[in-house]
């Protein structure tokens, strides 16, 4: 028994430090080490550290990107399309039409298999992934939190962070009045041994830690999960306070966070299929003004449930 004893053991151990570690999209990448398919060229560049924490946006590029997850299975098939400096750009479509795909090409978890994703021209392949990830912030769908205080955890985003710099942030993110209601306020404990946050919540946290980060881009991959009205609105807000002056692509799983992209890109199985802004597409009467009808359907009767 002894025998099995120790590797169960020893699998525990991992197990609870994976858990432990795993704090957001970035965490998770260096830990699993996807990176080994994936790694830096010998002439890797560094990407200019104003792009890290700057003034200058950068353009972003996606130039007839074809990719798929497993050769025989084609998921992005010519994706064309580019983010102006500091523009914000929405990605819609239905499940599985490959949204989230284009952010992990972004980031670089994967290389295309033809055409080219590039930032102010330049190739992400050809720069090194340290420089590229200090660019990019990730407000992903799922945040995990640390056992351990709120402060911490928005403060994460940038370990050094004054007390004042995460209230900051904090309300930025629209969470501060949140947190100074709970009855520790910043010194909540939050994570699996202290207070579970909601969906809503953790993505907040997440918006404040990308405000403390400072990135010249930023990938929002929202919460799929519904959520309520009000909820939904703060997010909104949250996110059209961080994505100021930031080159910023959505990840859009509820119109409500799109109808004031500067673009909106319809996505269905792999292919761009729309685009133009909220106003456009809508008198266009295609794809994207059906799916706009159906989800007023469902708005108005959360709303009901609410009332
Ligand atoms: P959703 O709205 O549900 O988040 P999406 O449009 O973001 O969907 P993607 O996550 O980009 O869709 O996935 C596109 C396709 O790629 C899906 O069919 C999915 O099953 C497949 N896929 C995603 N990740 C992987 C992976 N790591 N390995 C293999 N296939 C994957």
């Amino acid at each position: 028994l002894m025998q099995l004893y120790v590797p169960l053991n020893f699998l525990g151990f991992i197990y609870a430090t994976l858990r432990q570690s795993v704090v957001d999209l970035e965490g998770m990448f260096e830990l699993l080490d996807e990176s080994q398919e994936v790694t830096d060229r010998p002439d890797a560049a560094v990407l200019p550290a104003h792009l890290a924490a700057g003034v200058d946006a950068p353009e972003l590029r996606f130039d007839d990107v074809v990719f798929g997850y497993q050769p025989e299975r084609t998921i992005l098939k010519g994706i064309s399309f580019s983010v102006a400096p500091g523009h914000r750009t929405a990605v819609v479509g239905p499940t599985g039409a490959g949204k989230s795909t284009l952010s992990r090409l972004l980031f670089r978890f994967y290389d295309v298999e033809s055409g080219s994703v590039s930032i102010d021209g330049l190739d992400v392949r050809c720069v090194t992934q340290a420089s590229l990830r200090a660019a990019i912030g990730v407000v992903p769908q799922d945040t995990v939190l640390f056992n351990d205080t709120i402060r911490y955890n928005i403060a994460y985003g940038r370990i050094g962070a004054s007390a004042e710099e995460v209230e900051r942030a904090a309300r930025l993110a629209q969470i501060h009045d949140f947190i100074t209601a709970l009855p520790d306020g910043y010194d909540t404990m939050v994570g699996e041994r202290g207070l579970k946050l909601s969906g809503g919540e953790k993505q907040r946290v997440a918006i404040a830690r990308t405000i403390l980060k400072n990135p010249r881009v930023l990938i929002l991959d929202e919460a799929t999960s519904a959520l309520d009205i009000h909820t939904e609105q703060e997010i909104s807000t949250a996110l059209r306070t961080v994505s100021a002056g930031r080159t910023t692509l959505v990840i859009a799983h509820r119109l409500a966070t799109v109808v004031d992209a500067d673009e909106i890109i319809v996505m269905q199985d792999g292919r761009i299929v729309e685009r133009g802004n909220h106003r456009a597409l809508l008198e266009a009467g295609g794809v994207y003004a059906a799916m706009w009808a159906a989800q007023a359907d469902e708005r108005a009767h959360r709303e009901d449930l609410l009332f």
